[in-house]
């Protein structure tokens, strides 16, 4: 089911009538997310995606604009009307009740023509838990479960009625490391068994990239951008953007471009073509550096952490806006851990270059 977002907009009166001003939580969001796929919805907090998702599901109503499911308008039909599937950070199970009658709740609130033999329903609840592998704890209550399985059966919970669209809000949050990374790989495997169109709210850009088909980062309301992860992590848009995604996250200096050459303190690290002399912003991913003894870029050596495979090498550069300049380079390559500075080249399609006051990206 394809779910078409037009013009979406929420404003939220102000409280304090006097002082207050009202909050644009989404801002004219227009979408169309197509058929079958994971989308993850991302952004620091307070940025909008938790409000666009409830409008999504009918539990907010817009401000403006309209949503459809297919060629449903849906704009103005309740919750239980629109065919979707709901799972929170908070698993929201009835503690009394066993695994088993928490998943048949929502076929037992059928009416008229949608009422189920309580055989058909027993059927849809089994295949529901049976997708998420929790066949064997049907008998248990959920204080008798771990996070992960109490997720597990929400998640059979909205599954159950067969949804159009299935949204996830924050669904991985209450879980430890493990569990979470375990946990998302079993939402991407539920959801293409499925092929049900899914949304997945997350701050956690790590967790959206690895499992999401497409993002969608926003920022105060507004969408920034949307596309694949490796798309959207590769040519970011915006400073934001540029921020926002990666792990380690992007080192950013102050720089300048003069006479074509991109200039980050004294030193000019990168030919640049087509842009006019300024002072810029620049962003330079972690994996961008490669250790050079003849390289342009100098910092100050700090220290280096061994990740295994690969090494972070920690450094400090004057025109860094963050405290340290962290690498990421092959563990193979030797650093002399006793010498005052590193010397790096660039790799040019790691570096990006933003407009100073508007942080919107400059191509080169
Ligand atoms: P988080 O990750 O913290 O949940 P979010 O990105 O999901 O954040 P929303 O919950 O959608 O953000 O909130 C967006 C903005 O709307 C915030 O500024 C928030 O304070 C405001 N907001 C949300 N719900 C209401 C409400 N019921 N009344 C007034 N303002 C609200």
């Amino acid at each position: 089911m394809k779910v078409v977002l037009q013009n979406l907009t929420k404003i939220f009166p102000s409280r304090d009538k006097k002082a207050g001003k009202e909050v644009v939580a989404v801002n004219d969001f227009s979408f169309e997310i197509p058929d079958g796929k994971l989308i993850g919805l991302l952004g620091p907090s307070g940025c909008g995606k938790s409000t666009t998702l409830y409008m999504i599901s009918g539990l907010q109503k817009p401000t403006g604009g309209q949503i459809f499911f297919g060629d449903d308008d849906v704009t103005n039909l309740p919750t239980e009307s629109r065919g979707v599937g709901l799972v929170f950070q908070n698993y929201a199970l009835y503690p009394h009740m066993t695994v088993k009658q928490n998943i048949l709740f929502p076929l037992q609130n059928l009416k008229g023509a949608d009422k189920m033999s309580k055989k058909d329903m027993l059927e849809r609840a089994y295949h529901a838990a049976k997708l998420v592998q929790i066949e064997d704890l049907m008998d248990r209550k959920p204080g008798e479960m771990s996070g992960g399985q109490q997720q597990r059966v929400a998640i059979a919970r909205a599954l159950v009625k067969m949804p159009r669209v299935l949204l996830l809000d924050e669904p991985l949050s209450n879980l430890d490391a493990r569990l979470r990374l375990q946990t998302r790989e079993e939402i991407r495997r539920i959801q293409r068994e499925t092929g049900i169109t899914t949304i997945f709210v997350t701050h956690d850009q790590e967790e959206a990239m690895s499992i999401s088909d497409m993002i969608v980062v926003m920022k105060l309301g507004v969408v920034q951008q949307i596309g694949a992860p490796q798309e959207v992590y590769d040519n970011p848009i915006n400073l934001f953007v540029a921020k926002f995604l990666g792990t380690p996250p992007i080192n950013v200096f102050d720089g300048a471009v003069k006479d074509g050459k991109l200039y980050i303190g004294e030193e000019a690290v990168l030919d640049i073509n087509g842009v006019a002399d300024q002072e810029v912003t620049v962003g330079i991913r972690p994996e961008g550096f490669v250790l050079d003894d003849n390289g342009p870029l100098t910092c100050k050596l700090t220290s280096l952490e061994v990740m295994g495979r690969d090494v972070s090498v920690v450094s400090e550069n004057a025109a860094s806006q963050n405290p340290v300049v962290r690498s990421i380079i092959n563990a193979d390559n030797k650093v002399d851990v006793s010498a005052e500075n590193v010397k790096y080249s660039l790799k040019a399609h790691k570096v990006f270059i933003f407009n100073k006051e508007t942080e919107e990206r400059i191509y080169f």
